[in-house]
């Protein structure tokens, strides 16, 4: 009986380890946007409710720490990491986002919808400190830290390159202080910071998003998965090339540990703005998602840039059918009306049928100049799903494809195009076979009918 007891243990393990690693896409929501007004913590707590009824699982939130220009500061300019909007320096208690106070109850009302919260992790530079007599450079460099007000993760410039281990490392940011990771002081305390950040005492993050990875090595997000309880971490390695992405998300080797797909990002916008005449077939495989499903965050636009200035739901209509995690952005979302809550043609949608249906691996079923037909093969009680995408600007555009499904009426769950009108259900045949369309520069989510 022990024997039979260990097993069934050793199986539930095995079977959850595999539940996580397939059905872990989560579907991410960007908060904010470059320069947004100030008070922005209120603006996120009113929109709550809203991002988890679009089943939103984690609010990707900006920089909370005290920058070198206060009130005004996206967050990136890290001063005080301690000070998330409640010592009065730099000109203000508040951050540009809030207060400590506002930030913990915006946190606390994100995990009562059970969703997560996503911290930007600056981590590669510290700015505002005090100019002071640096031996290594021979001259004044500001980095004297010793006076943030919360007297806490205090620095000077041991702690930044070039000092007694190294003259610098693999990138510098604005010229601000570059900080050495490989400083035990720094090691310690960052991940006492984090640590800090995590409790609900004091803010109550659960997840990071690192900003700049470009700019120290691949260990130290390992480093910081390990040390902060395994949490989703997603790096910012600005770079269009995946393989390059791939060595990154390689180096760092951790399950948790993702990168924001960028390769992908370039794909979609070229594929948005050809005009009709990109090449569909690019589409399969693509970006560091067709290489590293597992290990891909997937974004059509974020706070530094939003290339697709036209047909954009095809490429929200790629991410939220594929796999990797996706993010949706929230000026596209609430300000630019491309959530069209109420209908079947917006982000809203897609983020349902992202919930209730994608899911497995992805089957390439017909590709050509204009035309991109993928199915997810479903998992668990998801079904699976068959996205077509059109780039052709003036045409419907269908194939006769082979489904997983035989005799199935399948239904369309999502579409948009120049063409609103809504594409026929149909019926696949005793093969599987079906016959599916998308509107010109447009798209269509087939499923079978009931969910
Ligand atoms: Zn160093």
């Amino acid at each position: 009986m022990r024997r039979l007891g260990m097993l069934i243990l050793v199986l539930v393990v095995v079977i959850s380890l595999v539940f996580v690693s397939e059905v872990g896409a989560w579907r991410v929501f960007q908060a904010f946007y470059w320069d947004v007004p100030s008070g922005w913590y209120s603006t996120v707590s009113g929109k709550v409710a809203n991002l988890a009824g679009a089943k939103v699982e984690v609010v990707y939130l900006p920089p909370p720490s005290k920058g070198m220009s206060g009130g005004y500061s996206m967050g990136y300019d890290p001063y005080d990491y301690y000070d998330l909007g409640s010592y009065n320096q730099k000109g203000s208690i508040a951050t540009r986002f809030g207060t400590q106070s506002q930030l913990k109850s915006l946190i606390s009302s994100i995990k009562s919808y059970g969703m997560k919260a996503m911290a930007d992790i600056v981590l590669n530079h510290r700015a505002g400190g005090d100019s002071q007599y640096n031996p290594f450079t021979g001259g004044n460099t500001w980095t004297d830290f010793s006076k943030v007000a919360s007297g806490r993760f205090k620095m000077s410039y041991w702690d930044f390159h070039p000092n007694d281990i190294h003259s610098g490392d693999s990138g510098v940011f604005g010229g601000y202080p570059d900080i050495c990771h490989d400083k035990t002081y720094v090691k310690t305390n960052i991940i006492a910071w984090l640590n800090w950040l995590k409790s609900s005492a004091n803010a109550g993050f659960d997840f990071w998003r690192l900003d700049y990875t470009k700019g120290f090595a691949p260990w130290v997000a390992a480093y910081i998965y390990d040390n902060t309880g395994y949490p989703f971490i997603v790096g910012e390695y600005w770079d269009g090339n995946r393989n390059t992405l791939a060595w990154w998300v390689d180096s760092a080797n951790r399950a948790g540990v993702k990168t924001f797909d960028f390769s992908l990002l370039y794909v979609l916008r070229d594929m948005c703005l050809g005009g009709g005449y990109y090449d569909m077939r690019n589409l399969d495989r693509a970006g560091l998602v067709g290489i590293r499903p597992l290990k891909a965050v997937t974004f059509v636009a974020n706070h530094d840039t939003d290339p697709i200035t036209r047909n954009k739901m095809m490429a929200y209509a790629y991410i939220l059918t594929a796999e990797g995690d996706p993010t949706v952005w929230w000026k596209d979302y609430y300000d630019y009306g491309l959530a069209r809550e109420g209908t079947a043609r917006g982000i809203k949608q897609l983020l349902w049928v992202h919930y209730r249906l994608a899911g497995g691996s992805t089957t390439v079923l017909y590709k050509d100049n204009d035309l991109y037909i993928a199915q997810r093969n479903g998992y668990g009680s998801n079904p699976g799903l068959v996205i077509v995408i059109n780039d052709n600007g003036n045409q419907w555009k269908g194939a006769r494809v082979k489904t997983k499904w035989a005799n199935t009426e399948l239904n369309v769950y999502a579409w948009d195009g120049v063409d609103t009108s809504r594409p026929n259900n149909k019926w696949t045949d005793g093969s599987g076979y079906a016959d599916l369309w998308a509107a010109p520069f447009g798209y269509a989510v087939y499923a079978p009918r009931g969910y």
